[in-house]
This record gives structure tokens, sequence and C-alpha cells, in this order.
């Protein structure tokens, strides 16, 4: 199957829980590593956030930046939280 950037993406909003698309829709963008390594890191273990945080492949090289390890259920990583967007504002969901 050959589909085009436009039918891949649609493709995965479609497999995603709606929830996601916002974060999703962001990295696609290209402005937020954020939203890439979130949407990157769920995607990776089936939109399950707290397979995120349980994640055990420790060789990734999204190991140390992945979501969730602060378990606030945001997806914004204390480490992380003033990179992007102003403090409070979710940007992993
Ligand atoms: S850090 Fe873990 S959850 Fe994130 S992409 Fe790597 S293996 Fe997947």
């Amino acid at each position: 199957m050959n589909m085009n950037r436009d039918e891949q993406i649609a493709e995965r909003l479609r497999q995603m829980p709606p929830k996601y698309g916002p974060t999703y829709r962001r990295a696609l963008k290209g402005k937020s590593l954020r939203a890439c390594v979130n949407s990157q890191c769920l995607e990776c273990c089936g939109w399950q956030s707290a397979e995120v945080a349980r994640c055990t492949d420790l060789g990734c090289p999204l190991y140390a930046v992945r979501p969730y390890q602060d378990g606030s259920g945001t997806g914004q990583d204390g480490q992380f939280r003033d990179a992007e967007g102003p403090k409070g504002q979710e940007v992993g969901q």
C-alpha cells in the first residue's frame, strides 16, 4: 500500500484515542519536540500512558525524556515542564 502523507496522517488519527489527536497534530507542525516525543512514546506503547511511564527500554534514545515519568498523568515532565508553554499548560494531551 502506498499512501501519501495526508492519508498516513488520517490513518494514524483514526487509530489513536481522540484525546491524543491535538498532541499529534502539534507534533506534525514540527514546532514542538515535546509533542513529538509524547506522540512517539504513546504510539510505541499502544496509547497507554501508564505503559510509557513504566517503559523498560532503557536503551531507547527517548527514554530519559519520555512523558508521564512524574506520575502527574499530564505528559508534562517535571524537569521539562517549562521547556514549552506556560506552567500548567498541558502539552502532552
Ligand atoms: S522511551 Fe519507551 S515508550 Fe518512548 S519510544 Fe522509547 S521505548 Fe517507546
